[in-house]
């Protein structure tokens, strides 16, 4: 989806927008700021007829309907779309911003010249209709300049509001790529990453697949919040053993995975050795005792891509030598055939 890069015509965008607001009682929010921007702009036709619909109905665009969409068409598919949006409005806004700054030294500027005529009029002339007239454009002029200068408040109150709804972006963005319980990427990042490798030719990437053993009864046994705590320092270990371009995530589950692009499977296996006596050395303790009451071991599948290899199969055999490290008893790392 394209917004005007020109702030002229976003700033035409915004001015048709907000009166629109305006109208159908919209509250000025930057989520309805965007919303109106992208339906003036005509930009998503299937936006405009949704909203359409609304104002039949409802004579407005309810907020949960406008949240709805907000979601559905401006950040759905991809947040970078709405950071457009934002970045847009951000250029409108300082567009609009200079351009009230300017009305409003104009306007000051043209009203200190009607208050010198004025007196100058006062020293040369009795005339007292056309004081009057010129007493009347002061006033009037007072009132421009004054509501201007409301109008810059506006602007500086929706640019703070623009600046938040920026951070909470960047904010969701990264809830959208990290995993909140071990910091680690998560699998949306695995595969956009190994969708950019695997269109190099030929791609030279290996994986590592890691998997905690037992750990459903880890959890039945010692509660889900140790279990948690044990996740949280796995994840620690793997992403301690992981340099640059190693790339580690939470695959997901008790489930995490290393990228190695441009390694050769000795390589891969020496990592997934390195990690798995890590993991192996974890002992629980309990807490008053001291007492070692458990330890944590897990298994690894480690496999090469190989050249015109679809991403599902290169996985999937990295997840078929998981399973084999699984059935020969775990605790250990296998290769992919
Ligand atoms: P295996 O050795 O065959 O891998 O056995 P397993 O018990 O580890 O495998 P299974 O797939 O049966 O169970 C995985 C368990 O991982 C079940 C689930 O409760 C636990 N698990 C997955 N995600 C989390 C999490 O975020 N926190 C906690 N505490 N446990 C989780
Ligand atoms: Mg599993
Ligand atoms: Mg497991």
């Amino acid at each position: 989806m394209k917004f005007a890069d020109n702030p002229k015509q976003a700033a035409e965008f915004l001015r048709q927008a907000i009166p629109l607001m305006v109208k159908h009682c919209i509250p000025p929010n930057p989520l309805n700021y965007s919303l109106w921007y992208a339906y003036v702009s005509q930009a998503l036709p299937a936006l405009n007829e949704q909203m359409n619909k609304a104002l039949e109905i409802y004579g407005t665009c309810p907020n949960i309907i406008s949240e709805q969409l907000f979601r559905d068409f401006l950040i759905t598919d991809e947040v970078n779309n709405a950071e457009d949006i934002q970045n847009a409005l951000l250029s409108v806004m300082g567009d609009l911003e200079s351009q009230a700054s300017t009305t409003a030294q104009d306007t000051e500027v043209y009203n200190e010249v009607l208050q010198d005529s004025l007196a100058a009029l006062r020293d040369s002339s009795d005339d007292q209709s056309l004081e009057m007239i010129i007493q009347k454009l002061a006033v009037n002029t007072e009132t421009i300049s004054e509501s201007a200068r409301l109008f810059q408040n506006k602007i500086d109150e929706a640019q703070a509001e623009i600046k938040s709804l920026k951070q909470e972006l960047e904010q969701s963005r990264q809830d959208a790529t990290i995993d909140p319980l071990t910091g680690l990427y998560n699998r949306r990042v695995f595969d956009l990453e190994l969708g950019q490798i695997a269109n190099q030719t030929p791609p030279k990437v290996a994986l590592v697949m890691v998997d905690i053993d037992f750990f459903k009864k880890f959890n039945d046994t010692y509660g889900h919040l140790m279990g948690d705590k044990v996740l949280q320092y796995v994840g620690k270990l793997v992403k301690d053993q992981c340099v640059e371009p190693l790339m580690p995530v939470r695959f997901g589950g008790e489930e995490f995975a290393v990228l190695l692009p441009g390694k050769t499977i000795a390589e891969a296996v020496k990592l997934a050795e390195a990690i798995r006596q890590k993991i192996m050395a974890i002992r629980i303790k309990q807490k008053k005792s001291g007492t070692v009451i458990s330890s944590v071991t897990a298994s690894f599948g480690v496999a090469v891509m190989n050249a015109d290899e679809a991403i599902e199969s290169f996985i999937g055999r990295a997840d078929a030598a998981l399973y084999q490290a699984k059935e020969a008893g775990r605790n250990n790392v296998q290769t992919a055939a």
